[in-house]
């Protein structure tokens, strides 16, 4: 059968009976996935000085060390503030996933951190990698039928991922599709394109490979080294093979009457009471954070229904329990850039790990602000307000509370764990923003609650960060 043999070419072209190991090495751009500006930007784009990624076919075994640059300025959008060079080593054995704390000079090893959560997409990632997809596709029984002047070839890996590509006439594996569950956007297609093929010293590698996810670049390499067969195994660290997920837990404190600031975990989220319902100010990063956050906000203001859940802005990292906030039956008030993405996340497939609204499939109600808006039950006001001049989204609703004169905000300014710690300098601009829209729109700010760190802060705190020191 044609189609088969398409496939047998490329295991000669690409030499895989006899690679066990593979290194390739490259610079390029990673990217922020789920940081864009708005909804419909692409991922923000890191510079990547040095990307090197070594395979283990027999064993099922990848790391992946790269270090990124930033300068002082960060690159419109999201993703974590850092200033300098970023070393990170990635790696996934079998089943497991961790990261390896970099080598620092005259300094012990430091621990593997366990990932569980990035397993799946590592492990697919080795397997998307030319001689990986072949070798895959051998071992699992694939299909493959003539398209394009090439073959398309399918199968599942670990019996239920699915994984698609296409080789060339030539035996090249020009694409290769896999799905990988995410929370907000469910089977994420995630497509890694392969070009410019060339001979590294005796391995046919191509020269540049580009992955999207969720339809925009993650990952722009230009591939300068190949080295078959180096020594490399990834024993799974004892720590790592013993790890139990960190339990979530919600902790609770009381800012007004009424009004709760929702913590004990990376992403915080508010709780106000209303008349006759709750509004909940952000349900981030999970389901099963989600469901705490809500549960939460349930007992600290007994038998009144969440009605409304804010969304703060769109950034996957603060929207992860979005979808268990729709099947709460709560109406979505977010800024008008996000409808449609939001109308999107409420239907997009959700097969590889159904969650809750996979099943109830409820429809979703949303409720859009502009430059301002308000949700009020006739004695409470709650304003909200867009955040104006601010690179790292073009969404953000601060939350203010005109009585209690709080303000709660995500990202803009984390107060520092030691009081008087500068912020790095790609930092510095998203306090500043924060202070002149303060400034701007005339809030009478008692109490700023973060949506990350350990404390509470307040507006003279926040224009020594930003270095507006002597203002009032
Ligand atoms: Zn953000």
């Amino acid at each position: 059968m044609a189609s088969r043999a398409g496939l047998q070419t490329a295991a000669t072209t690409l030499g895989v009976a006899n690679i066990k190991t593979l290194q390739f090495a490259g610079s390029g751009r990673n990217f922020s996935v789920g940081q864009n500006y708005t909804p419909a930007d692409p991922w923000p784009a890191v510079p990547v000085k040095n990307y090197t990624a070594i395979a283990n076919f027999d064993t099922g075994a990848m790391r992946v060390e790269l270090t990124r640059e930033m300068g002082p300025v960060m690159p419109r959008g999201g993703g974590a503030p850092f200033f300098g060079e970023q070393r990170a080593i990635q790696v996934v054995g079998g089943n497991y996933a961790w990261n390896v704390p970099p080598p620092a000079p005259n300094a012990p090893a430091g621990n593997a951190a366990p990932q569980p959560g990035a397993q799946l997409e590592r492990m697919l990632a080795l397997w998307s990698t030319p001689q990986g997809f072949v070798k895959a596709a051998m071992a699992n029984n694939a299909t493959t039928r003539a398209a394009r002047g090439g073959t398309e070839v399918s199968f599942m890996v670990g019996g239920k991922y699915k994984m698609t590509g296409t080789l060339n006439a030539q035996g090249q594996v020009e694409k290769v599709q896999t799905w990988i569950d995410h929370p907000i956007v469910g089977d994420m297609l995630v497509e890694t394109t392969y070009g410019g093929y060339k001979d590294f010293g005796g391995v046919m590698f191509p020269s540049r490979i580009l992955q999207t996810q969720d339809g925009y670049p993650s990952l722009d390499l230009t591939v300068s080294a190949v080295t078959a067969n180096p020594a490399f195994d990834a024993p799974v660290p004892d720590n790592v093979r013993s790890a139990k997920p960190a339990p979530v837990q919600v902790a609770s404190q009381k800012l007004a009457d009424g009004v709760f600031y929702l913590t004990g975990g990376s992403h915080h989220s508010l709780a106000i009471e209303m008349r006759d319902h709750i509004v909940v100010v952000d349900t981030p990063q999970t389901e099963e954070r989600a469901l705490a956050v809500l549960a939460k906000a349930k007992e600290l203001i007994p038998n009144k229904p969440i009605r409304f859940v804010v969304t703060s802005h769109h950034h996957w990292d603060h929207l992860g329990g979005i979808r268990t906030a729709m099947d709460e039956g709560a109406t979505i008030v977010t800024h008008q850039s996000n409808k449609a993405f939001l109308e999107r996340v409420a239907k997009t497939p959700h097969t590889i790990a159904p969650d809750r609204l996979a099943a109830s499939k409820k429809a979703v109600k949303i409720q859009t602000v502009g430059d301002k808006g308000q949700l009020t039950d006739g004695t409470r006001t709650i304003e909200l307000y867009r955040l104006a001049g601010y690179e790292h989204t073009g969404d953000m609703l601060v939350v203010y509370l005109p009585m209690e004169k709080i303000l709660a905000e995500p990202d803009a300014f984390s107060a520092p764990a030691q009081v008087g710690t500068p912020l790095i300098p790609p930092a510095v601009p998203y306090a500043k923003a924060l202070y002149d829209n303060i400034q701007r729109l005339k809030l009478d700010v008692k109490t700023i609650a973060p949506f990350h760190g350990n404390r509470l802060t307040d507006v003279a705190e926040l224009a020594r960060a930003a270095g507006v020191g002597s203002a009032n």
